[in-house]
């Protein structure tokens, strides 16, 4: 078998719950679940080299791109030039320090985070080297995947460029070009580190086969890491996490976290977003007001994106959470496939709601003289709020619920659920 290899063995779908044999996967092979199509594992062309040279490509862009020039912007006679810790240091400066630990999150402490664990653990996999907290790490980086915001940082600059240059002469510097690639990298790292290949080269460094099949024990699928376990364990013996059939409370967690989103919705509407002051005028504008003004200033391509991003995501979000949970607890709406492609949608269009939050930050950066003032309202902080908590609501939802509960009413489900393997 080459180098990296992954031997057939048994997995669980963490999407589906459907118990499966996966054959032998050398390098440049993946596998996918028969029933859900959920992505099971991809084995790299190159499986330590590819990761290790992307996140230290990103690494190195990302020195770049947080230390240079992202844009300079010439108004009213008065030159300011933009760095992205300028932003958040001016976020900080003018008491918004709840704004700035959430831009300086999202865009620099997880990708930086989720790189350097990956370059520790793909070391520790180089140099077949058990290193302390290896398993821990993993599991961290797996998690900070879903909350790196580089790519919306990116589109809400592009959206905010169009609202400026109305007013202003922009130029961009190294930076944002280099934040476009910067962007495509760290998406291409984190699809590059599958975390079941990761546990599977972990546990045989420390002398166990995890792909060995489990006899004489009932068993149970781990959701992270896929291996299968004697169901009397508590803790994952491959990546320790907790072992239960399926996430704990889940509905309770998913539906509380969305309550609280729905609540901070209300507040997140009807205050002011963003409050423009100039000489003579002091405008304090709510998301609609903000849509409306674009909208009637002929920024029709602003309008919809904003729109897009503030009002329809997040209401499509709520609407979606609560067929899953509805449909999870009670009764299935929709077929099982479907509801899947609804969880799925639900778990990527999340983010980009932040894309209004970024975007006032960067006005406020921009406009900051005395002639044109903007500041970020009340709204701000309780949309955040909305937008993290769904994200919450969605991750802390397991969707093998939907397809158990359709193996009780069966008539939304015609497919077979016996054993496939791919
Ligand atoms: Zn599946
Ligand atoms: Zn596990």
């Amino acid at each position: 078998m080459p180098v990296g290899s992954l031997p057939a063995h048994q997995v669980g779908c963490p999407c589906c719950g459907l118990s499966l044999f996966i054959p032998v996967l050398t390098p440049g092979e993946s596998a996918l679940c028969p029933r859900c199509h959920q992505h099971l594992v991809r084995v790299e062309t190159h499986p330590l080299d590819t990761p290790t040279a992307y996140a230290i490509a990103s690494l190195i862009i990302m020195t770049i791109v947080y230390t240079q020039l992202y844009m300079s912007i010439d108004l009213f006679g008065m030159h300011i030039e933009l760095t992205i810790p300028y932003m958040v240091a001016s976020l900080a400066q003018q008491d918004y320090s709840l704004l700035a630990e959430i831009m300086f999150f999202l865009t620099f402490g997880s990708p930086v985070l989720f790189l350097l664990l990956c370059l520790y653990v793909y070391t520790g996999l180089r140099y077949q080297q058990v290193l302390p907290g290896m398993l821990y790490a993993t599991r961290t980086l797996v998690r900070l995947r879903h909350w790196i915001m580089v790519d919306v940082f990116y589109i809400a600059t592009l959206v905010s460029y169009i609202k400026i240059s109305s007013m202003a002469q922009i130029h961009f510097g190294l930076a944002f070009w280099l934040m476009m690639v910067l962007a495509i990298l760290l998406i291409r790292t984190s699809q590059g580190v599958p975390e079941h290949w990761i546990f599977y080269q972990i546990q045989r460094l420390t002398g166990h086969d995890p792909t060995l099949q489990i006899h004489n024990a009932d068993t149970i699928n781990c959701h992270y890491c896929l291996f299968e376990q004697p169901d009397t364990q508590n803790v994952c013996d491959v990546c320790g996490s907790y072992l239960s059939r399926r996430k704990p409370l889940s509905l309770n967690i998913s539906m509380a976290f969305l309550l609280a989103a729905i609540i901070f919705y209300i507040p997140a509407n009807l205050l002011p977003m963003m409050i423009t002051r100039s000489p003579g005028t002091n405008l304090a504008s709510t998301i609609l007001d903000g849509i409306e003004y674009m909208w009637n200033d002929g920024d029709v391509l602003i309008a919809v994106v904003i729109f897009s991003a503030s009002m329809a995501i997040p209401v499509l979000k709520i609407i979606f959470m609560l067929v899953l949970l509805y449909s999870a607890a009670y009764r299935p709406l929709m077929s099982a496939r479907k509801l899947t492609m609804l969880y799925r949608i639900t778990e990527s269009i999340g983010r980009w709601s932040m894309i209004d939050i970024f975007v006032v930050i960067i006005l406020m950066s921009a406009f900051s003289t005395p002639l044109a003032h903007v500041t970020p309202g009340a709204a701000t902080i309780y949309f955040c709020a909305v937008v993290i908590l769904t994200m919450i609501s969605a991750l802390s939802f397991d969707p093998r619920l939907i397809w158990d509960e359709v193996k009780q009413h069966p008539s939304h489900h015609k497919s077979s659920t016996k054993r496939h393997s791919s």
